[in-house]
Order: C-alpha cells, then sequence, then structure tokens
C-alpha cells in the first residue's frame, strides 16, 4: 500500500482534481511509478497557498501525520504559464524539512500545454526536461488525452 499527497499549484485552487484523480487510477503520468497491482490510497490534497507558496513549509506534515509515504508536485507546477519558479525548492525543503520523497508531477501533460511551451525560449531555459523528463517523454497520444 502506498500512500500519497497531493500539493497543487494555487493558482488552480479550485480545481477539481479529475486529472490527478483519473491518472492516480490508471496508473500514468508520474503514477506509472506504482505497479497497478499496488495499491495506493490519497491522504491529502491542499494547494501551495498561493505565490510564494508557504502552505509548502506546513502542509505536509498533516499529510505525513495521516500516513503519506511519499508527496507529489502536481503537474500544473511543471507547465504552469509560468511554470512555477519555485518548483526546485519545493522538493529541495519537503525533502530536507520532512525526510519524505517528493515526485514532480501527478497526471501526464495534456498535450495541447506541451505544444505551447515548444515555442517558449522560457522553457528551455527552465530545464524541466531535468526535472520532469518522464513526464515529457510519454505517448503523445495519452498526453492528448488527457487535453
Ligand atoms: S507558481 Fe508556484 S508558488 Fe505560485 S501559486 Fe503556483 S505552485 Fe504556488
Amino acid at each position: 500500500m502506498k500512500k500519497i499527497g497531493i500539493i497543487i499549484c494555487g493558482r488552480y485552487q479550485s480545481c477539481g482534481g479529475g486529472k490527478c484523480l483519473r491518472a492516480l487510477r490508471e496508473r500514468v503520468g508520474a503514477f506509472s511509478i506504482y505497479p497497478k497491482d499496488e495499491d495506493v490510497e490519497l491522504v491529502g490534497y491542499s494547494f501551495c497557498g498561493g505565490c510564494p507558496g508557504g502552505n509548502v513549509e506546513y502542509v505536509p506534515e498533516e499529510m505525513i501525520k495521516n500516513g503519506a509515504d511519499v508527496i507529489h508536485l502536481a503537474t500544473g507546477l511543471v507547465v504552469g504559464y509560468p511554470p512555477c519558479p519555485r518548483i526546485r525548492h519545493f522538493k529541495q525543503f519537503i525533502e530536507s524539512r520532512y525526510g519524505i520523497p517528493v515526485q514532480i508531477g501527478t497526471h501526464p501533460i495534456p498535450l495541447k500545454y506541451m505544444q505551447a511551451h515548444a515555442d517558449l525560449p522560457f522553457w528551455k531555459q527552465s530545464n524541466m526536461e531535468q526535472l520532469a523528463g518522464d513526464l515529457m517523454r510519454e505517448d503523445p497520444a495519452l498526453q492528448e488525452d488527457y487535453n
């Protein structure tokens, strides 16, 4: 049994979580690391608190109290406009402060976002490929299905 917490970007704080929950169920996107025959339980779902992300300091504690083994920073932090400039800091802080692994991403990147980012100079400079390469290399047909 893997217990996970999800932190989403504050710009999407009203998001109903449909893509994340679907991807978790289908074990795609960043959830593809969990075998389909392994049970997973969502034990926490919150947002960063809005820029600059003050809730990241506190919300992992509640997720861990509720049993979280791993925290996912949602795909919206990777491919929002602009991508979250603090995503690396969040990962390093949570792993250092709370001693829990942080995975980058949740659901597959929607293809329309991939295509829009491909034309943006700052996308290459952000080096997201290094941070979230598995999400970038996903099957375009699957990405289109998550548009
Ligand atoms: S860009 Fe980053 S800090 Fe700002 S609201 Fe989104 S996740 Fe939070």
